[in-house]
């Protein structure tokens, strides 16, 4: 026992020395453009409620009719006594909504891409996977024991040569759809002819910041990039853009049955509450009829990205509401957070392992529901702060 704590307790200060440790900020308030935290104000720059559903009264409306009629907690797994039937009206919504056969819903994005990966590739599979992907990307590969090839960022030329290298019986190429900590954009058009060219190759989409933010109907990028039919996976989360919890794949009739009896992480869990799936219905309801509020989450993304570039900031190649700050050095990034947080502005500072060594940042992300005045007051915050602590010269 002792050694075991001794053991802790050095991982910890490694952690601390590195200034990689992490502390949890309890929110005492719904998720909107502005939270408390211990009593103090703040402008909420760095959630995923990209559209402001979270505290969306007709959303919120939707929750409590469901807690109404089917309770709080759901009592089960969703092949034993889980799958309360606001569950099916989900599932075929998001069929429909993305343009599929089939839809599941899974409990969390990260249990979608665990699930998916671990489902379909074993030992005898090829696994290409962007440098950058998500963490539950990552995860899903390890534990499918498959072989796994890393592409470097977004690089084509680079992903058809390990292609042409390395691909055998059964590949899988994977990709974010918009990379959760860059805010670029995957280049998806090239990634399915790659697949194309060479012979059997699946490709997988991992959506979760597209849905709800790209496409005319903002259904996500397999819309923007207009190739519905070509990609064989989509996966992506109700809890950003939605709102709400939960991650989903959508494709063929086919697939979505085999996951139903293959994936663990969709079946070795007590299903999602009636609220949590309530929510996600009415959520795509309205992001289907109003196609202004994804609009201006996009201007307004735009207007403030172009504006941290003008004033010098390196915001990568963002194309999307996440805008990145790079600062390099962790510590660094983290004072840069803190002092923004004195001044009112809840700004996360994201470091090793979520991004790679020496490219620390903050991580800024829109939401429909800012105005230009709470937009305007963080410019100016971020870029006093950024002066007075060396981040910006002069
Ligand atoms: N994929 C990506 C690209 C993500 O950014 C996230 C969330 N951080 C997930 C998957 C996981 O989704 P969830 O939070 O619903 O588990």
């Amino acid at each position: 026992m002792r050694y075991f704590e001794s053991y802790i307790d050095n991982s910890i200060k490694k952690l601390k020395d590195k200034n990689l440790y992490r502390q949890i900020n309890y929110i005492d308030s719904s998720q909107d453009r502005y939270v408390y935290i211990s009593g103090k104000k703040l402008l909420l720059l760095s959630s995923n409620n990209y559209l402001g559903l979270c505290n969306d009264k007709r959303v919120k409306k939707a929750a409590i009719l469901a807690i109404e009629k089917f309770g709080c907690g759901s009592g089960g797994s969703r092949l034993t006594t889980g799958s309360h039937s606001l569950y099916n009206e989900l599932e075929e919504s998001l069929a429909r909504f993305k343009g599929k056969e089939s839809a599941i819903v899974f409990n969390t994005g990260y249990m979608a891409n665990i699930g998916v990966l671990t489902a379909i590739a074993d030992r005898d599979w090829v696994i290409f996977s962007d440098e950058l992907n998500h963490a539950s990307i990552i995860d899903g590969c390890r534990l499918s024991k498959a072989k796994i090839i890393i592409y470097k960022h977004c690089d084509m030329v680079d992903l058809d040569e390990k292609v042409r290298l390395y691909s055998k019986g059964k590949n899988i190429i994977v990709t974010d759809g918009v990379f959760s900590m860059d805010g670029d954009i995957a280049p998806l058009r090239e990634i399915v002819n790659i697949a194309k060219k060479y012979k059997n190759i699946m490709t997988i989409v991992d959506d979760a910041h597209g849905t709800g933010v790209l496409g005319e109907r903002g259904t996500g990028l397999v819309e923007y990039f207009d190739i519905k039919d070509e990609v064989d996976i989509q996966i992506g989360t109700l809890s950003k853009a939605l709102g709400s919890e939960g991650g989903f794949v959508v494709g063929s009739r086919r697939l979505i049955n085999y996951l139903k009896n293959k994936s663990r992480s969709f079946i070795y869990t007590t299903a999602l509450s009636p609220a949590s799936i309530a929510s996600s219905i009415k959520s795509i309801e309205i992001i289907s009829k109003q196609r202004n509020m994804r609009k201006e989450l996009l201007e307004k993304s735009r207007w403030f990205k172009d504006r941290l570039q003008e004033l010098g900031f390196d915001v990568l190649d963002s194309k999307t509401p996440i805008i990145p700050i790079i600062v390099g050095n962790s510590h660094k990034t983290l004072e840069f957070s803190q002092r923004l947080f004195e001044e009112g502005l809840y700004v996360q500072a994201i470091r090793p392992p979520t991004v790679k060594e020496g490219t620390s940042r903050l991580r800024i992300t829109i939401m429909s529901t800012h105005t230009m005045k709470d937009l305007e007051f963080a410019i100016d915050k971020l870029y006093k702060i950024a002066k007075e602590i060396g981040v910006l010269e002069g």
